[in-house]
């Protein structure tokens, strides 16, 4: 534990990981049969829970699940500002896709925008606890169900964020959790699926036999060349995910895509249309079963570091970091980054041209609104200028501060100068423009 998560005054050397990701240890990477479902479910202090081979593919069998138990519907609305894996799910699964607009300056969807868009035709409606930030779900449930819709949880970037001592997930009808790099725990690339009713879970389950257990040998055999290069990948994560390999794994490749001022790359948006749907195998499950043993301690001095952080940058003026729901009682969401909005697109931007290639743990969650990304347009619903905007105002002001452990406090400092002067510089440049 000392190894991760050195004294504040402890000077770390290196890369710092865009997010608080869980490093793996020796022990972990041990042969032996240790369950994962029923190790998280233990976390989670749910009955049980299922293992896919990504956050998407829980998604994906999680509407799949739904639309056959509502063969009538076919539109899914997820935030405006959402990972694009969700958009291309969707498509995957041959359903619509509507974008919901934001409430102002929150990731949570907005109430009037999502009951103007519900309708028979609607599915599931997707609150989504964005970095760790537990959203309002108790809306998004009310005005599902008004509709006849269900709700997905797309906890993502939340496995063990909690609400009212429960975990995030089980409000809603289906919850999910990703298990890749840079969620916290992770497998290289995992998820997990939870649902309360126990004919929807069946459901779910269906669906994540046939994505593990394909009817064609082709796609069995397709399915352990995944997994097996997921266990490589994985064993690369162990190795690498330190202060010093990591410039090479992760600055090296980010540089270069700032270089070519491609921003979708940089923030690792840059997802290929095929999403693969494979079974999980023993090791890499016994793997992450052995590291979650540590999230709790991890997650612990994680939130103690993001609160103290967050009292030195809301003396910024001008910036405001964003916390769990207002709308969501009893919140204590999980703490992978500080999710931070600057007073302006011209003040994010310069900040992110400034400090995003220097490895001091800025970053971007998604590069854009969802309708904003050219490479998406087939999987997207268009969007006229002034449409979504308080999705497209978040986009353009947000930047994620990583709260990994690495992040020492001097360098922290360092950012916060940083941020400060950008934030100052608005007035400046408006000024000089003038
Ligand atoms: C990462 C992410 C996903 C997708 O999870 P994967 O495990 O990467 O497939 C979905 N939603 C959000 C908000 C995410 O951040």
């Amino acid at each position: 534990m000392a190894a991760a998560d050195p004294a504040p005054s402890q000077p770390v050397h290196g890369t710092v990981p865009p997010t608080a990701g869980l490093p793996l240890r020796a022990g972990d990477l041990l042969p032996g049969n240790v369950r994962l479902d029923a190790a998280l479910a233990h976390f989670l202090g749910v009955e049980s829970t299922q293992i896919a081979c990504s956050g998407t593919a829980a998604f994906v069998a999680a509407l799949t699940a739904l639309s056959r138990l509502s063969p009538e519907r076919d539109t899914v609305i997820v935030p405006a500002y959402t990972c694009p894996l969700m958009a291309l799910a969707v498509a995957h699964c041959g359903l619509r896709l509507a974008l919901c607009d934001l409430r102002a300056g929150s990731p949570d969807l907005d109430p009037a925008h999502l009951q103007s868009l519900c309708d028979t035709r609607t599915l599931a409606v997707v609150p989504t606890h964005l970095a760790g930030r537990v959203a309002d779900v108790a809306s998004a449930l009310r005005i599902a169900r008004a509709a006849g819709a269900w709700v997905v949880e797309d906890a993502a970037q939340a496995l063990g964020a909690r609400v009212g001592g429960r975990s995030v997930g089980l409000q809603g009808d289906i919850g999910f959790f990703s298990l890749a790099v840079g969620k916290g725990l992770t497998i290289f690339e995992g998820g997990v699926l939870l649902a309360r009713d126990p004919e929807l879970r069946e459901a779910c389950a269906a669906a994540l036999r046939e994505q593990a257990r394909p009817a064609s040998w082709r796609r069995r055999l397709a399915g352990h060349a995944w997994d097996l290069r997921r266990s490589v990948e994985l064993l690369g994560y162990w190795a690498l995910y330190r202060p010093g390999p990591l410039g090479w794994a992760y600055l090296r490749p980010l540089r270069h895509a700032l270089e070519q001022g491609d921003w979708v790359a940089a923030a690792g948006d840059d997802f290929g249309a095929y999403i693969p749907l494979h079974g999980v195998g023993r090791w890499r499950r016994g793997v992450g079963a052995r590291a979650l043993a540590r999230l709790p301690d991890f997650l612990e001095r994680t939130r103690a570091r993001a609160l103290r952080r967050i009292a030195r940058l809301a003396r910024i003026p001008g910036v405001r970091v964003l916390g769990d729901s207002p709308a969501a009682e009893g919140a204590a969401g999980t703490w992978p980054v500080l999710l931070v909005t600057m007073p302006t697109a011209h003040s994010r931007d310069a900040l992110l041209r400034e400090g995003w290639g220097a490895g001091d743990g800025l970053g971007l969650p998604f590069a854009h609104a969802l309708a904003d990304y050219a490479a998406y347009r087939h999987a997207v619903p268009r969007a006229a200028p002034g449409e979504l905007p308080h999705a497209r105002d978040l986009a353009s002001r947000l930047l994620s501060i990583s709260n990994s452990p690495w992040l020492d406090d001097a360098r922290f400092h360092a950012v916060c100068e940083a941020v400060e002067a950008c934030a100052d510089r608005r007035g400046t440049a408006a000024r000089s423009h003038a």
